[in-house]
């Protein structure tokens, strides 16, 4: 088997540690035996490329390297990711990402950015003095078909930690949130709502990166891309997370402590 990655603009977002998303998914597929291929999509990728796809990683970026991106996804590239989302393509967005996949991003200066209006929500930056929301996070995974698939892979109800890092503030329109935030800012700081869920593409504010504090995500992104190439279920081999699992039980504690 086989699986390429299609990495969004990995030199205009890669500001946040989310190259980590990456390497966690190659190496736990390789792991498998599965052969990995990572293709750029960036500014001189014709948009036909992104047809060979089965998996998109997407990661953060600050406002100006976002609003050249934004620019350059107009047109035929923005049709080739609305396709495969709209297929079932799995993804990983992480904050500057999903704000691109949204229906618009206003930065902290400057205009409102126009997004490829795939998710149903919008992004603002409140301006340069604002707050910016930064720090661990913890969420509950809210989604329902992926809490129940996370759910049957954990035995427990599926917990992300993470690290947030943004200005902008995100509210949904008709999308369904990715988590419920125990701890943290997620989405706006106001509603606890974090991320989204739309098909099978994951949009969180989490980095951390978030795949290898998280692993069970990466899994289920191998496993949903090889169910969506070769239209058959694929039980990928266990291995073993001991040392990422006792590090979020500490960090889950440690938070969750510091909330009461
Ligand atoms: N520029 C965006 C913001 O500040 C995204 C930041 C990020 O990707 N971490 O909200």
């Amino acid at each position: 088997m086989e699986l390429t990655i299609g990495w969004l603009y990995p030199s205009l977002m890669s500001t946040y540690g989310d190259r980590g998303n990456v390497i966690c998914l190659r190496q736990r597929a390789e792991w498998r035996g599965i052969r990995v291929n990572v293709l750029s999509l960036a500014q001189d990728t014709p948009p036909e490329e992104f047809q060979k796809v089965d998996v998109l990683v997407g990661g953060g970026a600050q406002d100006r390297q976002q609003e050249i991106v934004m620019r350059d996804l107009r047109g035929a590239k923005a049709e080739a990711i609305r396709e495969k989302i709209e297929a079932g393509t799995p993804g990983v967005f992480t904050c500057g990402s999903p704000q691109l996949l949204g229906h618009y991003y206003e930065p902290a200066l400057g205009q409102r950015i126009e997004g490829l209006g795939l998710l149903d929500m919008e992004s603002k930056h409140p301006g340069p003095d604002a707050r910016r929301c930064i720090g661990n996070v913890v969420f509950e995974v809210t989604a329902t078909r992926l809490a129940q698939d996370l759910q049957k892979m954990l035995g427990a109800a599926p917990v992300i930690i993470g690290f947030e890092n943004h200005g902008g503030r995100t509210y949904l329109g008709n999308v369904e949130p990715l988590g419920r935030v125990v701890s943290g800012y997620g989405n706006n700081g106001e509603d606890g709502t974090e991320g989204a869920f739309y098909r099978n593409a994951i949009a969180t504010y989490s980095h951390g990166p978030l795949l290898p504090k998280n692993p069970f995500i990466a899994d289920w992104l191998i496993q949903t891309a090889l169910l969506e190439k070769y239209q058959r279920p694929v039980s990928l081999e266990p291995l073993d997370d001991t040392l990422a699992m006792q590090a979020r039980e500490a960090m889950f504690k440690k938070l969750t402590a510091l909330k009461k």
